[in-house]
């Protein structure tokens, strides 16, 4: 029996090897852990940086069991682990969190929905579709335009497509691509939410302030904690909403509940994700426990951390790969960050740029939200494309129009 103190540490087993694995072993690092990854590709975020690698897909059973053998906990970088394999796992006995009863709702959109029905929260009005006439009927009694979206193995908005009209022909290449499908109605909204808690298999639970994700073309770019504005009796009912869906789904590890607040003020839920995610990035530096420490923690079912924020406002922005090749190296343009933005955290997460891709993301805190708004906005377009906005100037930080002014 090997007694070192290496083997008496927990093995946390990461399915995928993307950024999310890649800070969760920063975080674990500090916990006297090493995470184990399963990784597709050796150029994974995770795998560049992770001692334990393991090289495989989650669809491949044999590799799954091999990689989950001595495992303290199994849990995931993303979804797309079949249901079959997660249960082969379970039924060998190894501690998998989430479980399969509770991941299929963060795989499966019509599974989600119909359960969070059932369970009496608000959601919009949805329909499974199996026809290419089934969008326009639901659009008949809703109203153009709706949202058609696959149920599964979507992701930043792939795999969702607004119509203001019929499309039969798209439908019907998704349906004959086997794609399951679910229409929605399209929700009118003020802005997107999201409310990220974190449950132990004890029951302990945890929740962070509610943000704010700022969109565009259906990708997250800005996350706002505390969501501004956000009344206290809708935040406190947003937490709330997020820690009964993980009792009630038994989720263990994080929960993160993406909502709609829509124009008359009411919150709808969007979607689920359980494991570390984009709306929680800010809590490594804006939390007293961040959202990658709090997932290890639940699935490895010690007491939970506290939320508390550190700063009053904390803002993350995604450094996304830009539409043209930046001039400078990534590492140049991180030189000339810091010179501008000494306070400014960059996290990146060894990818190469392709555009739109999530690259890396920034963090900043302070005390007045639009200013450090403005700080995050900068610092990620700066390191997304190496170009500052036009008349804007690092030598001064402000923009020329306001020194003419002055
Ligand atoms: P993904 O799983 O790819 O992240 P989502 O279901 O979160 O897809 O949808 C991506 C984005 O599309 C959302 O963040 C939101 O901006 C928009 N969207 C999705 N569903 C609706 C809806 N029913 N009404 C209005 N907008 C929606």
């Amino acid at each position: 029996m090997d007694a070192s103190p290496v083997a008496r540490r927990p093995i946390v087993g990461m399915v995928g090897a993307g950024q999310l694995a890649r800070m969760t072993h920063q975080a674990a690092i500090a916990l006297g852990q090493s995470l184990r990854v399963l990784a597709a590709d050796p150029a994974d975020p995770a795998a560049l940086v992770c001692a334990d690698v393991h090289a495989g897909v989650p669809t491949d059973l044999p590799a799954l069991r091999a990689f989950a053998r001595g495992c303290s906990a199994v849990t995931f970088d993303h979804e797309q682990v079949p249901q079959e394999n997660l249960r082969a796992l379970v039924d060998a006995g190894v501690p998998v969190h989430p479980g399969p009863d509770a991941l299929l709702h963060a795989q499966d959109k019509l599974v989600m929905r119909r359960r969070l029905a059932g369970l009496g929260l608000v959601g919009p009005a949805f329909s499974e579709v199996h026809q290419p006439g089934e969008v326009a009927a639901f659009a008949a009694e809703h109203g153009w335009p709706v949202v058609l979206k696959a149920a599964r193995g979507g992701y930043d908005g792939r795999g969702v497509w607004l119509l203001r009209g019929p499309e039969p022909d798209l439908v019907a290449e998704l349906l004959a691509a086997g794609t399951p499908l679910l229409v929605e109605e399209a929700v009118p909204m003020r802005r997107e939410l999201a409310a990220l808690v974190a449950r132990s298999p004890f029951g302990q639970a945890a929740a962070w302030p509610v943000v704010e994700t700022v969109q565009e073309d259906g990708q997250c770019v800005q996350v706002l904690a505390p969501a501004p504005g956000l009344d206290d009796a809708v935040a406190a009912q947003a937490q709330e909403m997020a820690l009964r869906i993980a009792a009630e789904l038994g989720v263990t590890g994080l929960l993160a509940v993406e909502l709609f607040e829509r124009t008359d003020g009411a919150l709808v839920v969007n979607e689920l994700a359980m494991r570390p995610h984009n709306s929680g990035h800010w809590t490594i530096e804006g939390s007293r426990t961040s959202q990658f420490e709090q997932h290890l923690r639940a699935v490895l079912d010690y007491p939970l951390g506290t939320t508390t924020p550190t700063a009053p406002a904390v803002v993350m922005a995604n450094v996304l790969g830009a539409a043209r090749s930046p001039a400078m190296s990534m590492d140049e343009r991180v030189h000339h960050l810091f010179a501008r933005f000494p306070d400014v955290k960059v996290h990146l997460y060894g990818k190469a740029e392709r555009p739109a891709r999530k690259v890396g993301h920034v963090t900043v805190l302070g005390d007045d939200m639009a200013a450090v708004r403005s700080r995050a906005a900068l610092a990620a377009a700066w390191l997304s494309t190496g170009e500052w906005p036009d008349g804007w100037s690092p030598h001064t930080g402000t923009y020329e129009r306001e020194v003419q002014r002055a």
